[in-house]
């Protein structure tokens, strides 16, 4: 149950851990877009497509009307040619006109030839005889050759449209009739038409029906624009449609124009012809001539959707590729794969925007393990990790919302946060949580530091608030019933102490301020002078700064380094010059910072200025403390072998104090053990005791060389001669000289 909640927590505060989530903001822009254009792009497809059915069925329409003007012309022709012949006086009676034209009306697709005189009454050519033909006197009205409408035939069931002339034979007026079938032009109508879908009317300009291709109509004389509305039941707007086209047909115009009959979209093209005044008009539904579009315009969108699609697809795949690189690299900037919180670059991130948020009381704590490293030695590493993953889940829970609680380095977590009440009262909890661990079912006691930094709001350097957290907590560190430290004035000082340092130190190299002293190693047995400890001084303005106030300062801004191998450096002139003055090289030790240690290519710099002053490497003794030995980071044993094969000697400093462990001491190439002092302190001499026999049978194993640092009293040197400790240096033989009285010292003692 618990664990859950902390799941969640750390769900929370790493939101990155999510499940990839697709970036509608710019996926559904992108897929409107596509769909606006798909869609004006099928728009214009359809419009397109339907001036395309426009132009189409005018084509038609103008095709069929050509063919019926071409008929009609050639008929009329033939009429006018026949007159002419008559009026030339070629003829004498019917009949020889009869007998010379009958052969001809095949070709010309006329049934009969007829001649009647003003009263109706007359001869066919097939032998009829007419009486009192209806009408005859609109015949006798027309100046040139007349087409009539449809009309019955006085002969046969069939309607005729009869071609018409008047003549003048022997002084008579009489009238040519030309008859055909309407049939036969209506053949010509059906002839192009869709499938037999669509139809064709022949009007007058009027819009009475002269000819139906459907062959719906057959009673005379309907009206094609009443026909069409009331059988179609048009609404208004479509009824309009037809006026205006009705209109249209008065005033001799053409046009194309679509129109919904019994819920189909038809299409309708008028056209007039060259006789009469007549129109034809075609009308074709939807479904026959739009089949085409239909189909079209179904395929153009379908294919405008899949090409959305398969874009969107492509835009979702790169996108969620992106994403999961994206994620991928942040896990690895970001994430710490022990306790699954954030490593320090994402507490320096995310810490700086936090300070900068509205929040009151904000904090920055650091903490870290005491004693951890002996934990990893006594535990092993995959336990350890659990610790610190255990560490960081309380650590996440207690300070439940709004903290961002990463570990930043080694056992070291930092965190930050804002909190309203007494922080002591947090701090307890923090501790009262933590100080029992349950790893795997194994019970583990640890203790914490702590420090604190409460955030003024001026200060909003992730940075510079994290340095002093760690101020506060390197104020803790090894003292017991006192866990947590919170920065203050003390401290702020120190710091304005050590801003003063650094804004100075660069002169002060430059201006020979940091200068040697010896301190002399004595022989344990015989009291004899066996080398020296090189020891750092900074003579600032008058004053003797010790090391302790300015080296931690200097391991921190790397500033160390150059310092380090300028002390070499004088040691080397040094040693030349007692060489020169004594022809006596003493052996001397020299620290060496742990800064160092990033790979084994510093040494290079140290060979240089031996060979320089041609010095030979075996009277120098690199000293190099116990807690740089055992750094996971770097390859401590390629180092030191390196500075082995060189031909220095090493001396583990500080010894007891980091917890190395008898199998990785056995593999380093270590020369001398010098015991921290720590354990000599005369005040905790005997309570010691254990320890230091617990050194000496180490050293024992090993084969080195043991020397006890921080001898000041005659009681310490008779305990170290009664462990047989091969070395002592401390105030009770002497303390660190001058170069001055170190040569009188060795001069005295060797
Ligand atoms: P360390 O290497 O452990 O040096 C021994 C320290 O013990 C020296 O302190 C020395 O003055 C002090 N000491 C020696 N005998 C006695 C004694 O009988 N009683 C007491 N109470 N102290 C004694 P010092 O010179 O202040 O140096 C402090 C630390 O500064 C050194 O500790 C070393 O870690 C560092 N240091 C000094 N010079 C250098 C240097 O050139 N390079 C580097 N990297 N570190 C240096
Ligand atoms: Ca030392
Ligand atoms: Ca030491």
């Amino acid at each position: 149950m618990k664990k859950d909640k902390q799941n969640k927590k750390t769900k929370n505060q790493f939101m990155y851990l999510e499940k990839y989530k697709l970036n509608i903001q710019w996926i559904l822009p992108i897929f409107i877009i596509i769909l606006i254009l798909s869609y004006f792009g099928v728009d214009y497809v359809k419009d397109l497509t339907y001036q395309n059915v426009y132009n189409n069925i005018t084509e038609l329409s103008e095709q069929t009307t050509a063919q019926l003007n071409h008929s009609i012309t050639e008929q009329k022709k033939f009429v006018e040619i026949m007159v002419d012949s008559i009026n030339s006086g070629y003829f004498k009676t019917p009949e020889e006109i009869f007998e010379r034209y009958s052969h001809d009306l095949e070709n010309y697709h006329f049934t009969r030839l007829v001649i009647l005189d003003k009263q109706g009454n007359g001869t066919t050519s097939d032998g009829h005889i007419v009486k009192n033909y209806h009408n005859i006197q609109e015949f006798f009205n027309q100046d040139t050759v007349y087409l009539s409408e449809n009309r019955p035939s006085t002969v046969s069931d069939n309607q005729v449209n009869i071609y018409s002339k008047t003549f003048t034979l022997n002084k008579k007026d009489l009238v040519l009739f030309a008859t055909v079938n309407t049939e036969d032009y209506k053949e010509i109508l059906l002839r192009r038409l869709f499938h037999g879908k669509g139809g064709t009317y022949l009007i007058n300009n009027n819009g009475s029906i002269l000819i139906d291709s459907f062959n719906d109509i057959k009673e005379n004389n309907i009206n094609l624009y009443d026909y069409i509305k009331t059988s179609y039941n048009l609404d208004k707007e479509d009824s309009n449609k037809i006026n205006f086209m009705a209109e249209n047909i008065k005033a001799k115009q053409v046009g194309t124009f679509d129109i919904k009959l019994e819920k189909k979209t038809h299409f309708i093209h008028y056209e007039k012809l060259s006789v009469n005044d007549w129109y034809v008009v075609t009308l074709a539904p939807d479904d026959t001539i739009a089949k085409e579009l239909t189909t079209f315009l179904g395929i153009s969108l379908g294919v405008c959707l899949l090409v959305n699609f398969v874009i969107i697809s492509i835009c979702i795949y790169i996108d969620l590729s992106n994403q999961k690189k994206n994620h991928k690299l942040y896990k690895v900037a970001y994430i710490d794969p022990v306790t699954l919180l954030g490593n320090e670059a994402y507490f320096k991130d995310n810490g700086s925007i936090f300070l900068k948020n509205s929040a009151k009381n904000k904090y920055i704590i650091v903490l870290d393990i005491n004693k951890f490293k002996a934990l990893n030695n006594i535990y092993g590493y995959e336990f350890c990790n659990h610790i610190l993953k255990t560490l960081g889940e309380k650590l996440a829970n207690i300070l439940l919302s709004n903290n961002i609680t990463c570990r930043i380095s080694n056992d070291v977590f930092a965190t930050i946060f804002s909190y309203e009440y007494d922080i002591k009262h947090l701090l307890d909890t923090i501790f009262n949580n933590t100080s029992n661990l349950n790893i795997d079912g194994t019970s583990i006691h640890i203790n914490l530091s702590i420090g604190v930094y409460k955030v003024n709001s001026k200060d909003v350097d992730i940075n510079k608030a994290l340095d002093k957290a760690y101020m506060a907590r390197s104020k803790i560190k090894g003292l017991y019933n006192d866990n947590y430290y919170i920065f203050d004035e003390v401290l702020e000082n120190k710091l304005v102490e050590e801003q003063k340092i650094e804004s100075s130190m660069e002169d002060a190299l430059k201006n020979k301020e940091f200068k040697v002293i010896y301190q002399p190693k004595t022989l344990t047995n015989n009291e004899k002078f066996i080398g020296a400890e090189a020891l750092i001084r900074w003579y600032k303005d008058g004053d003797i700064i010790s090391p302790s106030k300015f080296i931690p300062l200097f391991e921190k801004n790397k500033f160390i380094i150059k310092l380090d191998l300028y002390i070499f450096e004088q040691v080397c002139k040094d040693i030349v010059s007692w060489k020169e003055k004594y022809n006596y090289i003493p052996i001397v030790s020299i620290n060496v910072s742990k800064e160092h240690f990033v790979d084994e290519n510093f040494i290079n710099e140290y060979v240089k200025i031996t060979d320089k002053y041609n010095l030979d490497r075996a009277c120098i003794d690199l000293e190099i403390t116990e807690s740089a030995t055992i750094d996971g980071k770097v390859d401590v044993l390629k180092i030191l072998n390196t500075i082995k094969e060189k031909g220095f000697t090493i001396s583990i400093d500080d010894f007891g104090t980091g917890y190395s462990s008898l199998s990785m001491l056995q593999n380093m190439p270590i020369d001398i053990i010098k015991i921290d002092k720590v354990f000599v302190d005369k005040a905790d001499l005997n309570s010691n005791q254990n320890i230091i026999n617990y050194i000496m049978i180490l050293a024992n194993r090993l084969g080195v060389k043991t020397i006890a640092e921080g001898v000041e009293t005659k009681e310490q040197v008779d305990f170290i001669k009664s462990i047989k400790c091969d070395m002592i240096q401390g105030y009770y033989y002497s303390k660190p000289l001058s170069k001055q009285d170190f040569e009188d010292y060795f001069n005295k003692n060797r």
